[in-house]
């Protein structure tokens, strides 16, 4: 067990999450005492691993700060973070590759940085000495923030929106899910009571969006692909009349889950214009789906990508978890062969994070020590298929530390996995757990959430619109 404690609130987030990265498969608690001596003190199994005083903090460890009264928060704050990162290196011995960068997109600081006019290398130094993140990574953040810069200039930042609709059912939850997504057997009885809800969430945005330009839309969840062939056009139809394909770069459908997608529902799909599609192996090892209770084969997962191959779809995405439980490097290297055989368009690279929401608990998590490997292995297959990074970000609670990446081979990025987490263009969403983001000419964003729950959100549909209205009011 470890205990954080920290004097004052402000220092209590990346305490706990760099003692987290140090201590992957601990406990970690964390506290605040006020009366506390240190600013942050680490106790390990009850004795002191780490403990950061104001003492030490005047001394500064670039020798800048002469008196912690002197310095400011945002200073003393950045001061601690070095100073507890250089005492728990020291006492574990590791290093953590994204340094003490905790709870910042790191694509977003290189783009800031990109802005101010600072060269590659003046950046790379920049970021390795303020934040301690790796060569690698810092180049890392600065090619992605480079990729994303370029896609994002071809979107309407001023009259363009992209669309989200949330399909909140698959076949059956997966253990590391923390997704608000229900088994279809609960819900089969309420799906069409469901699109209702949402067709008519969907002629509100419509209407509330005459004169805009529509320039993604991302069907996701769940598994979209739950849906019967029925369902699918249903949505798909009501989807065709409320809004005009004339300005959208991108459609996508998650078809997650290979045990769900049939010829039948890939032919309604390409028959509403979809142009991109997600089909998820998670992994290619069978003992390791059946044991995430995925309830799939990886031979299912060959023919629905082969299906989708012979009916025309030329950008499919692949979704990989690194550090699934009982996996070592040896089993992502073979999943990374098989993935490599087939030749997706684009690669999502997750390293596996464990939220409080999921069944599968950190204690299953033995592994996160060679996740940095694994990535290594999939950056690597990534490029033998002619894929570049293009996205990338970091969730709470991700094993080892290390971060999300997607792939994609040349014109074949997501634009909307960019839009989602660089918040340029307003992002409106429909559906049971959905948020929707509007972004002001000035950067200032607003957000509207639906409830999760499927049942309210049928119930209460008038009064998700009614939220809706308010956010978009003069959109
Ligand atoms: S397919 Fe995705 S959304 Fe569905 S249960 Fe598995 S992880 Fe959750």
């Amino acid at each position: 067990m470890i205990q954080v404690i920290c004097r004052e609130e402000t220092y209590i987030y990346n305490a706990y999450h760099m003692t987290k990265a140090f201590y992957p498969s601990a406990e970690v608690v964390s506290r605040i005492e006020e009366k506390a001596s240190n600013y942050v003190t680490v106790m390990v199994d009850g004795e002191m691993a780490a403990a950061v005083s104001e003492r030490e903090l005047a001394k500064g460890p670039s020798g800048k700060v002469s008196s912690v009264y002197e310095a400011g928060i945002g200073e003393k704050k950045h001061q601690t973070d070095l100073a507890l990162y250089g005492q728990l290196k020291a006492k574990t011995g590791r290093t953590l590759s994204w340094g003490i960068l905790m709870g910042v997109r790191p694509t977003k600081l290189a783009m800031q940085k990109r802005r101010e006019g600072m060269s590659p290398e003046e950046f790379l130094r920049w970021f390795q000495e303020n934040y301690l993140v790796s060569r690698e990574k810092s180049v890392l953040a600065w090619q992605i923030a480079s990729k994303e810069k370029e896609l994002l200039d071809r979107l309407d930042t001023k009259d363009g929106y992209s669309l989200y609709v949330g399909i909140p059912f698959c076949p059956t939850v997966c253990a590391y899910c923390s997704f608000s997504s229900g088994e279809l057997s609960a819900w089969r009885e309420r799906i069409d009571d469901y699109l209702k809800a949402l067709c008519n969430e969907l002629a509100f945005i419509a209407r509330t969006s005459e004169g805009k330009r529509l320039n993604t839309i991302y069907i996701g969840g769940g598994t979209p692909t739950t849906l019967s062939e029925a369902q699918l056009e249903r949505l798909l139809t009501c989807i065709d009349l409320n809004f005009s394909r004339e300005h959208l770069l991108e459609y996508t459908v998650e078809a997650g889950r290979p045990d769900t997608v049939t010829a039948g529902k890939l032919a309604v799909l390409k028959g509403h214009g979809i142009t991109r599609i997600s089909i998820n192996p998670q992994t290619m090892q069978q003992q390791t789906l059946d044991r995430i209770g995925r309830k799939h084969t990886v031979e299912e997962v060959k023919n629905a990508f082969f299906l989708a191959r012979e009916m025309g779809f030329d950008d499919i995405n692949m979704d990989l978890i690194m550090g699934l439980p009982g996996e070592t490097v040896r089993e992502a290297k073979d999943t990374l062969r098989q993935i490599e055989e087939l030749s997706p368009d684009n690669l999502t690279v997750h390293s596996l994070a464990i939220k409080r929401a999921a069944k599968m608990t950190e204690e299953e998590i033995k592994n996160a020590e060679c996740i940095g490997d694994m990535i290594k292995e999939a950056a690597g297959a990534a490029g033998r298929m002619g894929m570049s990074p293009y996205y990338l970000y970091r969730q709470k609670n991700i094993a080892g530390n290390f971060e999300n990446v997607g792939y994609a081979k040349v014109d074949k990025a997501g634009i909307y996995n960019i839009l989602i987490m660089e918040e340029k263009q307003s992002i409106v969403a429909c559906g049971a757990g959905s948020v929707s983001k509007r972004v002001y000419p000035d950067g200032r964003i607003e957000r509207s959430e639906n409830v999760k729950d499927v049942a309210l959100y049928i119930q209460k549909i008038d009064e998700m619109i009614e939220r809706k209205r308010k956010l978009l009011t003069d959109f």
